[in-house]
């Protein structure tokens, strides 16, 4: 299997992400992808906890975008709430989005992290060039048909080999040490 599905870090949700970690490791800018890491896919609102936690990261100075594969007005408005640039009707994996995202976060390949909770899209659109990669688990809720009736199976098989994204380790689960 591609070393490119494998995430360098696995957590329960973007709410565990560490500032100090994040620094160690050269990240300062954050690409988040938006259903179902950030906000459930069925919702208008981030919850309490999903809005404090991205005012911490930037108010800890990470440049923050959000990249999605969704078009919605959603999008711009859960964007704007926030005051982070965004990047709609990404097409992720391939990487004009995330390419386009760095330019608004002005921060490189090596200093960029994409956090996201699909492999298909996030990770390896992320790995492909060469970004930093946080796969959580994804929220609650209402998923796209193709999201439900062909990635998460083949997630499966991939997870299988990673061991499950519930297997997390001292720091939260690091897949692939090494890799940077
Ligand atoms: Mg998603």
């Amino acid at each position: 299997m591609g070393k490119y599905f494998f995430p360098d870090l696995v957590l329960s949700s973007f709410l565990d992400l560490d500032r100090a970690m994040l620094l160690q490791r050269g990240i300062r800018g954050l690409v988040f992808d938006l259903d179902n890491t950030i906000v459930r896919r069925d919702a208008s609102f981030l919850s309490p906890a999903a809005d404090l936690k991205l005012r911490d990261l930037l108010a800890g100075g990470f440049r923050v975008a959000i990249v999605s594969n969704n078009g919605s007005v959603r999008v711009s408005s859960l964007a704007g709430t926030l005051g982070v640039p965004y990047v709609s009707r990404a097409v992720k994996p391939f990487g004009a989005g995330f390419k386009r995202a760095m330019r608004l976060t002005g921060t490189g390949r090596r200093e960029t992290a994409v956090v996201g909770d699909q492999i298909f899209t996030d990770v390896l659109g992320g790995n492909l060039l060469g970004l930093y990669t946080i796969l959580v688990r994804p929220l609650p809720g209402r998923e796209f048909i193709g999201t439900r009736l062909i990635s998460r199976p083949l997630e499966k098989l991939v997870l299988a080999r990673l061991g499950g994204r519930d297997n997390e380790g001292p720091e939260g689960g690091v897949l692939r040490a090494g890799k940077r």
